[in-house]
């Protein structure tokens, strides 16, 4: 399974220092050079990519849902990372920044209206033209045709929870069965193809799970009927302090989850029988107890709370599930000490936190997503990491382990060195969102800037500024910019945002006061 170019000795990792030593990229707003690496070279790299996975539904995140076995695996074979964030919280925008390495300002997503521009540097290209094998299978949601891949099958769009359609370079090809299952059973035939061959391969392996409207799968739809989640302490956020868009967003456990389509009150439309007959079989009962007594007010809030939140971890057993067969995979095919493991999602997600489902906000639980990373012989088991690293990080990371580091610019940072377990002394203090939207929830645009203990936020529309410190308020519920022993602080970090953006090239909409 190892060729001359895939060879995994410390030999051809110092051979490869030299071309590492040679710097990075220049381009606009880009970060330190990444420092030599003395990892293995040209590993495998297997990306399992989620949509809209939160961190804190993760058993070794400390999940308040319990355990999530398999993915909790990688973490005590691997290593954690604490504090990774994205620049941008929604969909397509951070595909498109993980793609490119950069900002949504200059890959030109910025929302999820946005159709990205196939014809731009991505690091699956770069990796490709340094002679991997590269395939995405599973959700894409970036409107034009993949480029980069030697192989695609990718959901449409959004995509269904049951019997998708899978579009690949051949024409489209509709498939029976639940999304996760399928997805995965693609990603394994990919394996077996790649295991076949000396090609070093990037699998970008991405689920339609958990996104709205969390549809389970057939093996886990009749869980969780005997327990009560644990409510997180702000459900009933009234968020006096806070931006006017607290209130009047439309993303809200109340108000905004739809009974049919959300809270599965009526089956979901495109199942087969057995299909249907297994999901009354779990939602019957359940929704003629509803039915039967239907709570109001305060305890509707809290029923919506455990219908959603169940629904949604049901989502994630079954991707766990499918993580399991494709970690099994690997061993067989003898694929697992040549292949860096890397699990994450494009973002992070409200499960009641602040009274919300979705994502969108600078707040901690959209902006954080999960990311844990395994490489066998490289990364130290059960490790974690506190650095602040952001999903501009991927494309370094990989155009470095491919041996073609300056093969395009990004502005993110490779994470070799975390992965190897070293703390660089001239890591990244801060990190630079932006939320451009206007539309869907009704959240209003931000941009802001988080350092390992205190966040700023600004809302131009309202001319509202948020300041939190993380370490004594970590759910953000106290909004220091009003407070004069924080002025000095909210100055600098306001000077500093504006730094970052004028650094990047990101022109800020016109101040219009505080
Ligand atoms: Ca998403």
């Amino acid at each position: 399974m190892v060729s001359s170019l895939h060879a995994t000795s410390l030999g051809a990792g110092l051979a490869l220092t030299a071309s590492l030593l040679a710097g990075s990229g220049s381009g606009s707003g880009t970060e330190a050079p990444p420092e030599a690496s003395s990892a293995p070279s040209r590993p495998n790299v297997l990306f399992i990519y989620m949509d809209d996975h939160a961190a804190q539904t993760i058993g070794a995140y400390g999940s308040r849902f319990g355990p999530t076995p398999n993915i909790d695996s990688l973490a005590a074979d691997g290593l954690l990372f604490r504090n990774a964030f994205c620049t941008n919280s929604i969909c397509a925008p951070a595909r498109a920044v993980v793609l490119t390495g950069k900002h949504s300002h200059v890959n030109g997503v910025p929302d999820n209206r946005s159709t990205f521009d196939g014809g731009q540097e991505t690091f699956p290209k770069a990796l490709q033209a340094a002679g991997y094998r590269t395939a995405m299978i599973g959700k894409w949601h970036l409107r034009s045709t993949p480029t980069g891949f030697d192989h695609y099958e990718v959901l449409r769009g959004q995509g269904p929870y049951y019997n998708p359609l899978l579009l690949t370079p051949d024409g489209q090809q509709r498939h029976r069965g639940y999304t996760t299952e399928v997805i995965t059973d693609r990603a394994l035939a990919f394996l077996e193809e790649a295991a076949a061959s000396e090609q070093p391969w990037l699998l970008m392996y991405q689920h339609k799970a958990p996104h709205r409207n969390w549809q389970p799968g057939p093996n886990e739809v009749g869980l969780f009927d005997d327990v009560t989640f644990p409510e997180p302490p702000t459900l009933f956020d009234d968020y006096a302090t806070r931006n006017p868009g607290c209130a009047s967003q439309e993303m809200s456990i109340a108000t905004h989850l739809r009974d049919e389509y959300d809270l599965k009150l009526a089956p979901p439309p495109g199942l087969d029988e057995e299909q249907l007959t297994t999901w009354k079989a779990a939602y019957d009962p359940r929704n003629a107890a509803f039915r039967a007594d239907p709570p109001t007010g305060d305890e509707r809030t809290r029923w919506n709370y455990q219908r959603y939140t169940k629904d949604y971890m049901r989502c994630i057993l079954g991707v766990d599930r499918q993580v399991g067969r494709v970690l099994e995979a690997l061993e067989r095919l003898e694929l697992s000490d040549d292949t860096l493991v890397i699990y994450t999602s494009d973002q992070g997600f409200y499960l009641g936190e602040h009274g919300w489902y979705d994502k969108r906000w600078m707040y901690e639980e959209s902006l954080r997503f999960p990311l844990i990373a395994r490489w066998p012989g490289v990364i130290e088991p059960g490790t974690e990491s506190e650095e602040l690293v952001v999903n501009l990080d991927f494309a370094a990371t990989f155009l470095e382990l491919a041996g073609v580091p300056e093969a395009m610019t990004t502005q993110g940072r490779s994470l070799v060195p975390l992965l190897e377990g070293e703390a660089p002394t001239d890591w990244r203090e801060d990190l630079y969102y932006r939320y451009y939207e206007v539309g869907e929830h009704a959240v209003p645009p931000h941009f802001g800037l988080r350092t390992a203990t205190h966040k700023l936020i600004e809302f131009p529309d309202s001319g509202f500024t948020e300041l939190f410190d993380l370490q004594a308020d970590p759910h953000e519920v106290q909004n220091l910019a009003g407070d004069p022993a924080q002025a000095e602080l909210l100055g600098r970090l306001q000077a500093r945002v504006r730094a970052r953006a004028a650094e990047l090239g990101d022109a800020l909409p016109e101040d219009v006061g505080d």
